[in-house]
């Protein structure tokens, strides 16, 4: 009998934890209630209920999953890992918000932050009460991040903040920023309440990638903070690295969440879809595209699954997440494409989810460091030659 879900074939499950198994299924279960019958909606208007879906997504614990304390389950790094995964399956929009709200902002003040700031905002953010954004990326620094214009100055006790950022996950629906910024000393990170003066995110529209998300620039002028809104225990690009090594964990999933659904929404179609009077999951060219794509959806399960044993013993590099990044995400996007062809001209409409994943699977090519970074990550660990400038 034909196969549902690509990965059975690779039996699996002794891998995952009974508690593991049993946080994918209701990550499943609440994406399948409540985010997908509405997904083609909210990608097609460009609009996300952010905020009834953060309450929700933290009424499950989802938020800052992976943390210990202040409101947070202190799951499993594989856990997170398979919630990202079911939460991408739904949309990447989805998952971006779960992404940059725990990994991204959480972590940030969870790692670097005071005891007042992680009383202040953790168990807020954990419920979904409160949602946070990242500020790194500014207009003329990406992938250089060392570059950044955006400025702290100390005025008496207080800091001075200055400049821009731009691409900015959350930025418009968020009740605090993490904003990171040149200083004295180096970079250094801030918590920045939203709704203080001289702070406005406006939104990037007309994206045709993650649209069931929020995108915006983030403004800071002449934004003025108290000496306490620095986050004390970091100096320098460490920081904001420490972050992203986090989030991009995550992606290794989440991105296979993507390829599952569009493997499994070509497999449904190719089962039912008749031409030249048989059906087009009988020709021979079809099981090649199947096969070939569902030998590098284990492949890379696998490999999310090896990572994730290694970031719950603790033993995880930055490097072996590159590794990971690279490799699920420029497969999740070659496998988004290729079911797309075997969909059709109906895989180009938002019927069928393939082309949105596809369309998704662009930005995350490019975000928590593009493929030709972490390309360079892996380069500079194999041969001791860094060759970024
Ligand atoms: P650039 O750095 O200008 O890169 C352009 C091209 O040059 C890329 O192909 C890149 O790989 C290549 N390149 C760069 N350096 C080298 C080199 N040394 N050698 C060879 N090639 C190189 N940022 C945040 O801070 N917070 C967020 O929440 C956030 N959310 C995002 C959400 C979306 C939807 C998107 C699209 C981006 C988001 N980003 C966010 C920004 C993201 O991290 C940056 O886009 C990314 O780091 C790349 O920077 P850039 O776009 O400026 O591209």
């Amino acid at each position: 009998s034909p196969t549902t879900n690509p990965l059975d074939l690779f039996d699996l499950d002794d891998q995952v934890g009974e508690e593991e198994h049993a946080i994918q299924r209701t990550v499943r279960e609440l994406m399948d209630a409540q985010v997908r019958p509405h997904l083609a909606q909210w990608y097609d208007e460009a609009k996300l209920p952010a905020r009834d879906l953060a309450l929700e997504l933290g009424k499950v614990g989802l938020l800052g999953m992976h943390l210990e304390g202040y409101g947070c389950a202190g799951t499993s790094a594989t856990a997170y890992g398979l919630a990202c995964l079911e939460l991408e399956a739904a949309d990447a929009g989805i998952r971006s918000l779960v992404s940059v709200q725990g990994s991204l902002a959480m972590f940030a003040i969870w790692k670097h932050g005071s005891e007042e700031q992680k009383q202040e905002w953790l168990p807020r953010m954990a419920a979904g009460e409160a949602i946070g954004c990242f500020g790194l990326t500014e207009p003329d620094a990406g992938s250089d991040p060392a570059s950044m214009r955006t400025r702290a100055k100390q005025d008496g006790t207080d800091w001075v903040l200055n400049g821009s950022k731009m691409w900015i996950t959350n930025g418009s629906i968020a009740d605090v920023a993490v904003v990171w910024a040149q200083t004295e000393e180096g970079i250094r990170g801030f918590v920045v309440p939203t709704d203080s003066d001289g702070f406005s995110a406006p939104e990037i529209k007309r994206k045709l990638s993650l649209r069931a998300s929020v995108t915006s620039e983030l403004v800071l002028d002449d934004v003025r903070l108290p000496a306490d809104a620095v986050l004390p225990d970091v100096t320098g690009l460490r920081g904001p690295l420490s972050c992203l090594t986090e989030a991009r964990f995550g992606i290794i999933f989440g991105s296979l969440g993507s390829a599952r659904d569009c493997l499994e929404t070509a497999l449904r179609y190719a089962g039912e879809r008749d031409l030249f009077g048989r059906k087009l999951a009988s020709f021979q060219l079809t099981q090649a595209k199947l096969a070939d794509m569902t030998v590098e959806l284990g492949k890379a399960m696998l490999l999310a699954l090896h990572l994730g044993r290694l970031k719950d013993a603790g033993r995880i590099t930055s490097t072996q997440v590159s590794i990971g990044k690279l490799n699920n995400v420029r497969e999740a996007i070659a496998i988004a494409r290729e079911c797309r062809t075997i969909l059709g001209a109906a895989g180009i409409t938002l019927e069928h989810p393939v082309l949105r994943h596809a369309n998704n699977l662009e930005s995350v090519l490019t975000y928590e460091g593009t493929s030709e970074v972490h390309q360079l990550v892996i380069g500079q660990a194999l041969t001791g030659e860094s060759a970024f400038r």
